[in-house]
């Protein structure tokens, strides 16, 4: 994969900012804007999708084009048990693909593994939106 160029922006207001992706999240500089901490990382790409980091991630051709991977790596809370679980989501929108782990980060215990046509997995979406809140 090669990195064609890179942007952050503030989730909240979508303020451009000036950030590391590699910062970590207690370490990153509030929104001049907004104050919010809350990034989303703009990655355009050529080739293939390699993951890293903690993030967020919306893989496109180009500048204009709509994404063709939308991911979200990191840790999750999961209200159910209060415990916070090592989450790995990636859409691939060219495959038509949705995939998700979530990994118990301490007994690394896989709590739930989907891979499986996003048409599928949008048509029964309701109950994971509940189960996620
Ligand atoms: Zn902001």
């Amino acid at each position: 994969m090669s990195v064609v160029s890179q942007t952050i922006s503030c989730m909240e207001c979508g303020a451009r900012i000036d950030d590391s992706p590699s910062t970590a999240s207690e370490r990153r500089v509030p929104c001049p804007s907004c104050g919010s901490t809350v990034r989303v990382y703009h990655l355009n790409v050529r080739g293939t999708i390699t993951m890293h980091g903690s993030l967020g991630l919306k893989a496109r051709h180009g500048q204009s084009g709509r994404p063709f991977v939308d991911a979200k790596m990191g840790d999750d809370l999961f209200r159910k048990t209060g415990k916070w679980n090592k989450l790995e989501r990636r859409i691939d929108y060219v495959k038509r693909w949705y995939y998700e782990k979530i990994v118990d980060s301490e007994t690394g215990q896989v709590i739930r593994d989907v891979s499986e046509p996003l048409d599928k997995h949008r048509g029964r979406g309701s109950a994971k939106r509940t189960e996620r809140q």
